[in-house]
C-alpha cells in the first residue's frame, strides 16, 4: 500500500513524530514493518549543456515536447530516501549541504519536518560521490552532520574519489566535484565502510552496481515483508530523455557509453518487475513506477 502527501508530512506516519508544514513533496511506501520515505533536499539548476551536450537539439526538443517538458535547462528535484527497518534508520545519500547550490541543501529542514534528528540516523549509504549526494555529509563547521551514523560507499566509488590522480584525470568541468569529494571523504578518512555490487549492505538493503554516471555508482533494492522498492540514484537521471531515449549518451554521465548500457538494463529490470522505485532526480517526490510506453518508457508517479 502506498500513501502520498503533497506539502505536508503524514499525520499518521510512524516514522515522523512531529508534524510541520513543508513546501515540497514527500512520499511514503509501506512495505511491511519496514518503511520508506522520500525527503527533498531542494532542487538543482542545471544548464542545457550538462544535460544534452552534443545531442541534436531538434531531436532533444521533440522528446521534451512529447513529455510536456520545457526545452532548455532543467531544475530537477533532489529526492533522498529514508528507510527504517528494525533498529536501523538509514539515509540514502546526504544531500548537497550548505555550499553547493542555493536551491539545494534543504535536507535539515526536511528531516526536521519529518521529526527526525540527524543524530538518530544509524547509517548513511551513498549512491555515488557527486556534490548533491555527498557534500551534505559535513556541516558548516566541517563536522559530521550525522554524528552517530556509519557511512558506507561502494568500494570502487570511494577508491575513485580518494585517488589523488582523479583531480588530474577528470574532465576540467568536473574538477570541482573531485576536489569537493576528496576533501570531504578525506575528513572522514578511515571511517567510511565499503561494499560491492550484489552485497547485502544491511538487512533488507542489497547493492546493485550501476556504473556509468560515475565509475562506482550504486543503486539499491530495499525490502520489507510485503514489498520492495528500487532506489535508482542517478542511473536514470531525468524523467524524459533518459526514459524515452535511454540509449542516447548523456553528458551528465562520466562514462556515457557505460551509463547508457546500465540505463537500458536497469529500465528493463524495473519495468518487467513493475518495481516501485525512487529516482533521486525523477519528478515530484521521486516515488513511482517506470512503465513501458510503446517502444520506450514513462514515469508514473505513485
Ligand atoms: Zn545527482
Amino acid at each position: 500500500m502506498i500513501t502520498r502527501r503533497q506539502f505536508i508530512v503524514s499525520a499518521t506516519a510512524s516514522i515522523a513524530s512531529n508534524h510541520a508544514c513543508r513546501a515540497w513533496a514527500s512520499a511514503q511506501a509501506d512495505i511491511g514493518s519496514a518503511e520508506i520515505m522520500t525527503l527533498s533536499d531542494g532542487h538543482l539548476v542545471l544548464p542545457e549543456s550538462f544535460l544534452y551536450g552534443d545531442l541534436a537539439t531538434d531531436q532533444v526538443d521533440a522528446v521534451l515536447s512529447a513529455a510536456n517538458a520545457a526545452a532548455g535547462g532543467l531544475e530537477p528535484p533532489c529526492n533522498l530516501t529514508l528507510f527504517r527497518r528494525g533498529d536501523a534508520l538509514v539515509l540514502f545519500d546526504a544531500g548537497s549541504g550548505p555550499s553547493f547550490m542555493p536551491t539545494a541543501g534543504k535536507l535539515p529542514e526536511a528531516l526536521g519536518a519529518a521529526g527526525v534528528s540527524p543524530d538518530e540516523i544509524t547509517h548513511v549509504i551513498f549512491t555515488h560521490g557527486h556534490p548533491d549526494h555527498l557534500w551534505g555529509v559535513l556541516d558548516d563547521f566541517d563536522e559530521p552532520f550525522f554524528p552517530n551514523a556509519t557511512h558506507l560507499m561502494g568500494e570502487e566509488e570511494l577508491a575513485y574519489w580518494t585517488d589523488p590522480d582523479t583531480l588530474e584525470t577528470i574532465a576540467p568541468e568536473r574538477q570541482s566535484f573531485a576536489a569537493g569529494a576528496s576533501r570531504r571523504l578525506g575528513l572522514r578518512k578511515g571511517r567510511i565502510e565499503t561494499f560491492r555490487g550484489g552485497d547485502t549492505v544491511l538487512p533488507g538493503v542489497t547493492a546493485i552496481a550501476t556504473p556509468g554516471h560515475t565509475p562506482g555508482h550504486m543503486s539499491f533494492e530495499v525490502t520489507g515483508e510485503t514489498g520492495r522498492v528500487l532506489l535508482i540514484g542517478d542511473a536514470i537521471g531525468n524523467g524524459h530523455v533518459a526514459l524515452r531515449r535511454p540509449e542516447w549518451h548523456a553528458p551528465a554521465d562520466q562514462d556515457p557509453e557505460t551509463g547508457a548500457a546500465t540505463r537500458i538494463a536497469l529500465l528493463q529490470r524495473i519495468a518487467e518487475a513493475e518495481t516501485l522505485s525512487v529516482g533521486f532526480h525523477l519528478p515530484g517526490d521521486g516515488l513511482g513506477r517506470i512503465i513501458r510506453d510503446g517502444d520506450a518508457y514513462a514515469w508514473s508517479p505513485a
